[in-house]
């Protein structure tokens, strides 16, 4: 069973103005499963409908038309909503947004205490959701005076809190500076190694290569889906979108415009290197 299951989703955004009613039209009717364990990255231009498609799948939004079913559970069905919020959990560009308590530990407490975990149990759910973000030594402090890569580490930690299946990360590395962003990547590329799926929007192509499979959405629908190599095979599709193609992708072509052959699978820079490497 897929963990995330959609049947042509339309979101709709209904706002009233002074001439009636004006519908943004977010999502177009898209078809999408997401299998557990996996790790998918979604690309797509400012305003092609990422962040409406994430807040689709746990709950926050809920379809317009067609079905969204996260583990099972209909988003629309009432009396589901938190088996559906702890399976899949969320975290946002902006940390400042999710954190809600004085303290590191009380904010990543907050999750479990909703579930109505057990006090003693609930210290050590805290102790090892800080300990996997690297933050246990910060767990007495105040949110207020971490970094902006800290509090998105703490954010993380109040997620893994609630055991979900699934984490859904908007942009998670937007506001980040390069070390920030490099040691949110560590998190959830550990976080899937230990059987958590990953849906990762990003606009940051050297973080969507290391995912097994990419969606790129362009004006409410699904434009390409497929797994990196296959979809970074097609870079003038991914530029007429507005997209860059990563660093190493690029190189690689100009290569092989100068008739050198570099397999199609060359994507990361890692491969990249490789590659050039057997010519030493
Ligand atoms: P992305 O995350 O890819 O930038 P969004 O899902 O935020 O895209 O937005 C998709 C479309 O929906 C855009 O046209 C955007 O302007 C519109 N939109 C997003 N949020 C709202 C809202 N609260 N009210 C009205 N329109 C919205
Ligand atoms: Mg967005």
């Amino acid at each position: 069973m897929s963990i995330i299951d959609i049947e042509n989703l339309r979101y709709d955004y209904v706002r009233a103005a002074e001439e009636g009613n004006v519908t943004v039209s977010a999502i177009r009717g898209i078809d999408l499963s997401v299998e557990p364990g996996s790790f998918t990255a979604v690309i797509g231009r400012n305003g092609s409908g990422k962040s409406t498609l994430a807040k689709n799948l746990n709950g926050l939004l809920l379809p317009t038309e067609g079905v969204v079913r996260v583990d099972g559970w209909d988003t629309r069905d009432d009396e589901h909503i938190w088996d559906v919020r702890q399976a899949a959990g969320m975290v946002f560009q902006n940390p400042d947004n999710q954190l809600v308590a004085s303290i590191v530990e009380d904010d990543v407490a907050f999750g479990p205490e909703n579930l109505g975990v057990e006090p003693e149990e609930i210290r050590e759910i805290v102790d090892q959701s800080l300990t996997a973000v690297n933050m246990y030594e910060f767990r007495e402090k105040s949110p207020h005076f971490l970094s902006g890569g800290q509090k998105q580490r703490v954010a993380i930690a109040s997620v893994i809190a609630m055991k979900p299946k699934c984490i859904i990360f908007d942009e998670p590395t937007a506001m980040l500076d390069p070390q920030g962003r490099k040691e949110i990547m560590k998190i959830i590329e550990h976080l899937h190694e230990q059987g958590t799926t990953i849906v990762l929007i990003t606009h940051f192509m050297d973080e969507a290569v290391r995912a097994d499979r990419i969606v790129i959405m362009n004006d409410g629908d699904v434009l390409m889906d497929g797994t990196p190599e296959e979809v970074f095979s097609e870079p003038a599709k991914i530029r007429s979108v507005d997209l860059d193609v990563p660093m190493a992708v690029e190189l690689a072509d100009r290569l092989r415009d100068q008739g050198v052959k570099v397999p199609k699978n060359v994507i990361t820079q890692e491969d990249l290197v490789d590659f050039i490497c057997q010519f030493k």
